[in-house]
């Protein structure tokens, strides 16, 4: 449990910004607090940017914006987000904890945060998301999950173009709501293919090769092979690296399948 000091409300970004950077080492920008309250930390201020308006889902210059405080439920429930890309992104968290859970834990914490573990940056992956960030301005999620993780900024939304694509996803979790063991997105517009592995343990990151794979047409299982060899994959408590190299050829297979249905409906 954490202890905190002072709790603020901004009441605009420029506020929130100028508090943070008055310290950054012992102020902490607040999402839902379903990870942070795990931790023994000592907060002298805790800001809160519930006050900002930032918990919009909205469709807006081709885009879908998701504001840093919208909770990781509505994202299976709001019909902008179920809607579009075969409902990824609900599904992508369906199996994180529970309901009451998923109504605290926000979409800028998952993000901002870049769990190795995380479901939700492997299924944005897929979808060449952006995030946005205060100070840092607009930024490809594949730069801002390779980046170290720096305190003094603000992550205000992720954008993901309008464009149609079809997506799906794929994890293996050892029991229902564990962390993902290994996970699996990929997303295919005009018959160009992107394919990302998370959970590996480590970030997720994108795979160029499976990806090369479905362009030139060569099938899902060579996507999954491709994917299994490119990357590198990890020993942790949940499993083995050649475990997950092998889950992985499964997981993109069972994924490019999956959205080549869809394709056809
Ligand atoms: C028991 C448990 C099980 C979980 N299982 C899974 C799982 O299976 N799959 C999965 O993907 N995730 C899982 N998670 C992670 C969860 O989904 C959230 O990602 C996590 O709780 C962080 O979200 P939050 O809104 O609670 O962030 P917080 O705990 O409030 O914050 C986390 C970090 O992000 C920073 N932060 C928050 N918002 C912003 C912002 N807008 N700008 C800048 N920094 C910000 C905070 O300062 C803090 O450092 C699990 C978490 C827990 C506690």
């Amino acid at each position: 449990m954490y202890t905190i000091k002072s709790y603020v409300f901004p009441e605009t970004l420029e506020e929130a910004d100028e508090l943070l950077q008055r310290d950054a080492r012992t102020s902490v920008i607040l999402g839902g607090s379903c990870w942070l309250k795990l931790g023994r930390r000592r907060i002298a201020r805790a800001i809160d940017l519930t006050r900002l308006g930032l918990d919009q889902i909205e469709v807006k210059d081709g885009c879908l914006e998701l504001g840093a405080c919208v909770t990781l439920h509505q994202l299976e429930t709001h019909p902008a987000v179920t809607s579009r890309f075969d409902g990824i992104l609900g599904n992508c968290v369906s199996h994180i904890v529970g309901v009451p859970f998923r109504n605290c834990a926000t979409v800028g914490g998952s993000v901002f945060s870049r769990f190795g573990f995380s479901d939700l940056t492997c299924a944005l992956l897929a979808l060449d998301a952006t995030v946005v960030l205060y100070r840092g301005g607009e930024v490809p999620l594949e730069a801002f999950m390779a980046s170290p993780i720096a305190f003094n900024d603000i992550l205000l939304k992720v954008r993901i173009k309008d464009d149609g694509r079809r997506a799906a996803y794929q994890s293996v979790r050892r029991s229902t709501t564990d962390f993902p063991t290994l996970a699996a997105a990929v997303s295919c517009l005009d018959g160009q293919w992107t394919v990302s592995v998370g959970a590996r343990p480590a970030r997720a990151v994108r795979c160029e090769r499976a990806a090369a794979c479905l362009n030139e047409g060569k099938g899902a299982a060579a996507a999954g092979q491709a994917a299994a060899g490119e990357l590198t994959y990890g020993t942790d408590l949940r499993a083995g690296a050649d475990y997950r190299k092998k889950l992985a050829a499964v997981l993109v297979r069972r994924a490019a399948e999956q959205c080549m249905e869809e394709n056809k409906g």
